[in-house]
């Protein structure tokens, strides 16, 4: 077939209905040139492929707006045709209708989804097209795509047939377009399995002339019993598609034989009481297979199909299937919403908004009764009361909104941290404000970076109250004061783990590195997460080696400052020094009734550490004369110290709640908790409370370690 103007031009013609010719030359100008020096796969113009689509809408009696919309519906998508450019040249119908496919051919079709979601995708492609025309060109544009899927790599026609099967073949079911919907199952079942579809094609193939010569005897049969119904009736004989029988073979498991309705006749007439006339004469002619009897036309199918339908047996005793139907019953059987052009909207008087409403309604209102109602209920809601938007991920996921809701309403909805992180979004490519109403069908994409956070006025943007509580409890718990703390648990705790002790000059010295102005802005940014810790790790330790490098070469005779006059903490004697300043390593947070030992600082009097700690005893030989000896003063401390628990306890619910019921039980105040999963699946806690002597902290570490799953609990050091 050469798809030119001409022939469409005399397609035209012969469908003697009252088209604008000039208007369609026009549209098809413009395509022309836009089009021009660009080939289809197959090596034939691309033009062919617009002009084929606007023959299948002829077929359809399609008006004239919507011929022109198919020869112009991939120029605003693949050229530089404006759509400004068409409204101004075919008016704001046509214009709308291409926008409309380019639109719905944007979106992502993610067949490996589960069926709620494909379900969700088919609503958003019919509710997207306001106008059902923008559906039909669609389909048509899909359906000439498949019939010369042949030219495509394997590799794409495996996609696009799955794409038709998923999509495009239940929106045509569901308009009633079954002609359309056939053709798209055969041609997609031949590509996704060509060994099953050949058998079936094999076995019709293999009974041709037996069965062309068996449909041929009933026709006529059929034809001499009715001959005085005037005009005499169009008697058709036919196999059914090759899918519909694929499904009974392979999916209801029938074997060829039990399928029924392989062969089926059809005789179309005019008028409903002959409908049933002819009925009682087939009756009478072959014996009819009870409960095969269906009348469609009293209660027709949800997408207003009409027929009666009923399986009768030859005289070779072969079951074949007879429909009747009017001419009019006939048309919206094959062509389904799109009868309603060939009927009721004529060629050039288009249908108005409020007429089209009608019209949908009156569709559902056809179809009560069943259970794709709700589908295509819900389907037209969308449209009618666009109460939800449905909008895709980049990867194809469908996300529902509100109606009204922006991109940090969307942001929000794919992750909380997604929305915390927001930096900027695009909307089909094109960076938007963050304020930018969403629609349905848009492809959101969301840019993030790590060191961002929400702004207040975000409150003020975002739709859903669940965006709007995600922002506040950022602010709440991602709040200055906060991301310190939880900065400084960060910092201790890897240092710890490094061996290395935070002395505040060196965080100081650390945070200036990193470009911060002083330490507490570089413990926020850990704290939220804008600086990574692991990521400076190294860098820290490089810097903290060679500094300790550089003590060790100074003189160790450092004598306490003269200046330290106080003791601040009572609980130690200092041997030989009076009221100096004493404070207690984080390392291991010695409590009284340990063995401690004192180290004379830079500045910072005798911080006192355990003897068996970690940073006593790889003390470098160069320090050792700053180590002195310590004790506890006993009796006279009302301090209180800090100490800090390690539990390894089998994962499970309330774990923690058991944890601090201890703590509490033992009346001994939390500091600070932390809780998370170790890599071979146990839990991890580590809490620091306030204890008053080692005494106490062993009764409580007993005490957790009779928790049911507690492994393990032990004295550790800072965290
Ligand atoms: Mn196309």
């Amino acid at each position: 077939m050469l798809y030119t103007i001409e022939y469409l031009t005399e397609k035209i013609l012969e469908s003697e209905k009252a088209y604008d010719l000039e208007k369609i030359t026009e549209a098809y100008e413009v395509a022309n040139v836009a089009h021009k020096g660009v080939k289809r796969s197959s090596g034939e113009p691309y033009i062919t492929h617009p002009i084929a689509v606007a023959c299948i809408l002829l077929e359809f009696c399609m008006d004239t707006d919507t011929i022109c919309a198919a020869l112009l519906h991939d120029v605003v998508e693949d050229t530089d045709v404006t759509l400004d450019e068409l409204r101004k040249k075919f008016g704001s119908d046509v214009a709308n209708l291409v926008d409309g496919v380019t639109k719905i051919g944007q979106i992502p079709l993610n067949t490996t989804k589960e069926e709620q979601q494909a379900e969700n995708i088919r609503k958003i492609l019919i509710a997207m097209s306001k106008d059902i025309r923008v559906i039909i060109i669609k389909l048509a544009d899909r359906l000439h795509n498949m019939r010369t899927i042949m030219y495509r790599p394997p590799e794409k026609q495996r996609k696009k047939a799955l794409e038709t099967m998923n999509f495009y073949a239940p929106i045509a079911h569901r308009l009633g377009m079954s002609a359309v919907k056939e053709e798209m199952e055969d041609i997609s079942i031949r590509i996704l399995d060509p060994y099953g579809s050949k058998m079936i094609e094999d076995m019709l193939d293999k009974h041709k002339e037996k069965r062309d010569t068996f449909i041929d005897v009933i026709k006529e049969r059929i034809r001499d019993r009715i001959s005085d119904i005037q005009p005499p009736p169009t008697i058709e004989g036919r196999v059914k598609s090759v899918y519909s029988i694929y499904k009974k073979v392979y999916v209801k498991g029938k074997s060829f034989d039990e399928i029924y309705d392989i062969y089926a006749v059809r005789v179309i007439v005019q008028t409903v009481i002959e409908c049933y006339n002819v009925l009682g004469i087939i009756h009478d002619i072959f014996k009819p297979i009870p409960y095969r009897f269906k009348d469609y036309i009293a209660t027709p199918k949800p997408n207003r199909y009409q027929s009666l339908h009923t399986t009768v047996i030859g005289r070779e005793g072969i079951p074949f299937e007879v429909q009747i139907r009017t001419y009019e019953m006939h048309n919206t059987a094959q062509y389904g919403v799109a009868a309603h052009w060939k009927y009721k909207a004529g060629i050039s008087g288009k249908v108005s908004g409020e007429k089209r409403f009608d019209w949908i309604r009156h569709i559902l209102e056809q179809q009560q009764d069943s259970d794709d109602v709700e589908q295509i209920a819900d389907a037209i809601k969308v449209d009618l009361a666009p109460d939800d938007v449905y909008v895709f991920t980049p990867k194809g996921d469908v996300v529902t909104l509100p109606a009204g809701s922006t991109l940090i309403d969307f942001a929000y909805a794919i992750h909380t941290q997604v929305g915390n992180k927001m930096t900027g979004a695009k909307v089909g490519g094109k960076m938007m404000r963050f304020d930018y109403t969403l629609k349905t069908g848009d492809i959101v994409e969301i840019i993030t970076s790590s060191n961002a956070g929400p702004n207040r006025n975000w409150l003020d943007i975002a739709k859903t109250s669940e965006a709007r509580a995600k922002i506040r409890s950022w602010f709440k718990h991602e709040c200055r004061e906060e991301n310190i703390t939880e900065g400084m648990a960060s910092i201790e705790l890897e240092f710890r783990r490094n061996s290395m002790v935070p002395t505040p000059e060196f965080i100081n010295e650390l945070a200036k590195l990193q470009h911060f102005d002083n330490a507490e802005d570089f413990y926020a940014a850990i704290g939220y997460g804008g600086v990574i810790l692991s990521k400076i790790m190294q860098r820290a330790k490089d810097l903290y080696n060679q500094q300790n490098q550089e003590k060790q070469q100074q003189s160790s005779e450092e004598i306490i400052n003269g200046s330290i006059s106080r003791s601040r903490r009572g609980g130690v004697i200092v041997e030989g020094i009076d009221n100096c300043l004493v404070k207690y390593a984080k390392c291991c947070n010695p409590l009284p009734g340990d063995d401690i030992i004192g180290f004379i600082t830079r500045g910072y009097g005798v911080s006192v550490h355990k003897k068996d700690c970690v940073n006593v005893l790889n003390s470098p030989p160069a320090d050792k004369e700053r180590w002195i000896k310590v004790q506890w003063a006993g009796g006279l401390d009302n301090e209180s110290y800090n100490a800090t628990i390690d539990i390894i306890a089998e994962d499970r619910t309330a774990l923690i709640a058991d944890v601090t019921a201890a703590i509490a039980a033992s009346r001994l105040p939390i500091r600070h908790i932390t809780a998370h999963n170790l890599k071979n699946g146990n839990g991890n806690i580590i809490v620091t409370i306030e204890v008053a002597s080692v005494e106490q902290l062993n009764a409580l570490i007993s005490r957790i370690c009779k928790i049911t799953g507690v492994i393990s609990a032990e004295r550790t050091g800072i965290v």
